[in-house]
């Protein structure tokens, strides 16, 4: 059988967002007149979403289920669901209904129009805190200016992307991911349609702020050098300001004139550049670490149950 749309959802407890999810999704997806999928990636939920999943794929032959043997993390969840799914289009979507089903099919639009990434760009957010809203803006905003890829700002992992996209994604087997990086990153044709970003439907958020500063490194780390750079550019700067102390001091001493009183100025350079070396030599695990987890070459994740193939 033919399948024009793959809508792929990652679940980590989120049963009381499923049925209203599946709802809706089935609301809009029937509503196109075309043949769908509907992929749902259950990330080691405890809280009975398995079970939730399990009972609608017996229900409803288009519901596809993919269960983890525990939790991978969202951006693991999305890479399954791109390896799982069969249609000419995916579209992925959060569970918690923050992205309006109802948006797909704009998305859709765009695609017959020929854009083959076609991305939902937040135009407002409801119901998160300001420091979640903060947070996310200087985020978007920072790695825009870092990274060598041009994400655009304000846009989530909610997107659709032709076949073609998600084929190469699907050779990305990088550890520590950025998908919404990594579509950036592969090019094609891309535009973004603007959406209002609606408050959970049920249940909290998932991304604690240690969750965010993670998904934050893997971004800086996967397509930036630049922090590494700056260890380089602040050797630079340090050495810069010692030659230039050199004969000053020199000059001082040898006239007489002391500005300088030995101990505190002594212990604040040794304090400061200890401190220096020690970031960057921080900075340097960073991507060490992540080096060795590439070296390892695991899974990226594994499966429990995975969708029957008909
Ligand atoms: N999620 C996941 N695994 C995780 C954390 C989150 O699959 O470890 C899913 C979650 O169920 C939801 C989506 O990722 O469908 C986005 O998470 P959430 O809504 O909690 O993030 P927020 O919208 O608050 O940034
Ligand atoms: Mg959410």
């Amino acid at each position: 059988m033919k399948i024009t749309y793959s809508i792929v959802a990652p679940v980590y407890n989120e049963i009381d967002n499923i049925p209203e999810l599946y709802r809706r999704i089935k609301e809009v997806m029937d509503s196109s007149g075309e043949s769908w999928e509907f992929i749902l990636v259950d990330d080691g939920s405890t809280d009975g979403s398995t079970e939730r999943i399990r009972e609608l794929a017996r229900k409803d032959s288009t519901v596809r289920p993919v269960i983890f043997a525990r939790n991978f993390g969202h951006q693991v969840a999305i890479t399954a669901g791109w390896d799982y799914a069969r249609g000419d289009a995916i579209i992925i979507i959060d569970a918690d209904l923050q992205d309006p089903p109802e948006t797909i099919l704009e998305l859709a639009k765009k695609w017959k129009e020929g854009y083959e990434v076609v991305y939902a760009v937040r135009a407002e957010r409801e119901g998160e805190s300001w420091f979640k809203k903060f947070t996310a803006a200087l985020f978007y905003r920072l790695i825009y200016r870092i990274t060598d890829v041009k994400i655009p700002v304000d846009t989530g992992d909610f997107r659709l992307m032709d076949r073609k996209v998600v084929n190469v994604l699907k050779q990305m087997r990088e550890r520590h991911r950025f998908p919404r990086g990594m579509s950036a990153w592969v090019g094609f044709r891309q535009t973004g349609v603007e959406y209002k970003r609606a408050a959970r439907y049920a249940g909290v958020t998932k991304y604690p702020f240690k969750k965010m500063l993670r998904l934050a490194l893997n971004a800086i780390t996967g397509f930036s050098y630049f922090p590494l750079q700056v260890a380089t550019y602040f050797g630079f700067f340090a050495a810069g300001i010692a030659i230039l102390a050199i004969p000053i001091v020199a000059y001082m001493r040898v006239t007489g004139w002391q500005a300088f009183y030995g101990q505190a100025t002594t212990l604040i350079a040794v304090l400061f550049l200890g401190g220096v070396q020690l970031i960057s030599l921080g900075i340097l695990g960073e991507y060490i670490g992540r080096l060795y987890d590439e070296a390892k070459g695991r899974p990226l994740y594994i499966i429990r149950e995975a969708p029957e193939e008909e």
